[in-house]
């Protein structure tokens, strides 16, 4: 697994080792071109010997050549060449001509010259036999002397020979030197080109991965906040890795999570009751407004029930202001209980309670009012000291757009009607009648 991509490796580590692998490449390329720089020179090492075998012998037979310049000389001297120097001389040239037969015949073209010159001195040596073997030089003295002009003209012809294909053996040696380092220089070119081509890669794929372990998580972070500033508290961060950016991922889904959680109070507190955890007033308002709103665009009617515990004061001083409580939030939760999920719970204030019912019609909200009327009448509050409290309620009903031409004008209407259930006697459901619609309260 590559560093980057290890999920224990700390973005501090990453950038280290990054930056350093960095240098592998630049490592690559000074190793390669010192290798190919080496190889280059060794290779010329080994091609200086090229030629070089031709050339030793072929100076040699030329010194002995020229050494044999005294036998053909017609003055006696105290340097003249005895037989038997001229035989280890002629071994010698003997020895020197086999090693460049040797070689021309790996060159056969370019070195043919050498037969020549081997049979130049076969001459030469049957001369110079005449002239030194003192057997044949005492009886043949005047024979002697023509032999010597002519071995002086014979070695005059092979020096010729020898210098020529001296020439050519230099020639041949820089020929060969100058194709070789052209071999050798596309050599070193290719191994370059590699070289360059394998430690770009390298540096790509590691400036990549680099790249990818802080683009990724940074972008994750990046879309995190993002998405947060836009008010969406319920997003979270999930890294794999563990570095700065997993710290960073964790401390921020804390604070979001914190927030989420703030924003939920804030919620609660904004819209709910504190006592029975029922939709406050504001919200009360708030609802009624959306439905009825909903009810003018799609001609449905909505209905509102108020709720009002009878005899609530006598309730409190008879048992208490935390028996009332109670009974407040039991009141709540049947209200809850009784209605549809659809329906709306909210305490209007005091002990009074409302409840909304969307796309609701006069009648069935009258239904659902009586149902709430009866479940209160028959559940009485249970106290801790296990005492009963009988309650009953009474409850005012208006449907809009019956009996009502606004929001306002149906909470007149539902709490004039909850007054005359209760001037007619308490624990009873009055609805507000067509007749009530008075034009005039439109408001
Ligand atoms: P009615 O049958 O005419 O409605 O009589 P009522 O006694 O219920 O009405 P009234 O308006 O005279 O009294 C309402 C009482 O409700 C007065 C007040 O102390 C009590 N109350 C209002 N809010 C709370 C509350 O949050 N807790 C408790 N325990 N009592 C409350
Ligand atoms: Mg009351
Ligand atoms: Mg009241």
């Amino acid at each position: 697994m590559p560093f980057w991509s290890s999920p224990k490796t700390s973005l501090h580590q990453r950038l280290q080792l990054g930056l350093g692998t960095m240098l592998v490449p630049l490592l690559m390329l000074a190793g390669g071109a010192l290798i190919s720089f080496e190889g280059a020179l060794d290779s010329f090492k080994k091609q200086d010997n090229v030629g070089r075998e031709a050339l030793f012998p072929l100076a040699h037979v030329e010194g002995i050549l020229l050494d044999l310049n005294v036998v053909a000389s017609p003055i006696e001297s105290s340097h003249s060449m005895t037989w038997e120097e001229y035989q280890q001389h002629s071994q010698a040239i003997k020895h020197s001509l086999t090693m460049l037969l040797e070689f021309s015949h790996r060159n056969p073209t370019q070195f043919n010259s050498v037969l020549e010159i081997q049979r130049k001195w076969q001459r030469i040596a049957d001369l110079c036999q005449q002239i030194l073997d003192p057997s044949i030089s005492q009886s043949r003295q005047d024979w002697s002397e023509s032999a010597k002009t002519e071995l002086q003209e014979q070695l005059k012809m092979i020096l010729q020979d020898v210098q020529r294909l001296n020439y050519r053996l230099i020639a041949f040696q820089n020929d060969a030197n100058v194709a070789h380092a052209e071999i050798v220089r596309e050599q070193v070119r290719q191994l370059i080109a590699i070289i360059c081509c394998l430690a770009l890669a390298l540096a790509a794929l590691f400036a990549y991965g680099l790249s990818q372990s802080i683009t990724v998580p940074l972008q994750s972070l990046e879309e995190g906040v993002e998405k947060l500033g836009k008010g969406n508290l319920s997003h979270r961060i999930s890294l794999t890795t563990k570095d700065e950016f997993s710290h960073l991922a964790n401390t921020f889904n804390l604070m979001a999570a914190k927030l989420e959680q703030s924003q939920r109070d804030l919620y609660r507190l904004a819209t709910l009751d504190g006592l029975t955890e029922v939709y406050n007033r504001r919200e009360f308002n708030r609802w009624l407004m959306v439905e009825v709103e909903r009810s003018q665009r799609n001609t449905d009617q909505v209905s509102l029930i108020m709720v009002d515990i009878d005899h609530f004061k006598q309730l409190n001083d008879t048992y208490g202001h935390q028996a009332g409580d109670l009974a407040l939030c039991e009141v709540a939760q049947l209200l809850q209980r009784e209605v549809r999920p659809g329906d709306v719970v909210c305490r209007y204030g005091g002990e009074e309670f409302a409840v909304i019912l969307p796309k609701t019609n006069g009648s069935d909200s009258v239904a659902i009012a009586e149902r709430i009327r009866l479940a209160i009448a028959e559940e009485p509050v249970i106290l801790h000291s296990l005492q009963q409290i009988e309650m009953t309620a009474s409850l005012g009903v208006a449907t809009f757009p019956a009996n009502a031409k606004t929001k306002e004008h149906l909470i007149k209407q539902a709490d004039q009607a909850l007054y005359v259930a209760k001037e007619s006697g308490r624990d009873r459901v009055h609805q507000a009648q067509q007749d009530c619609v008075d034009n005039n309260v439109i408001v």
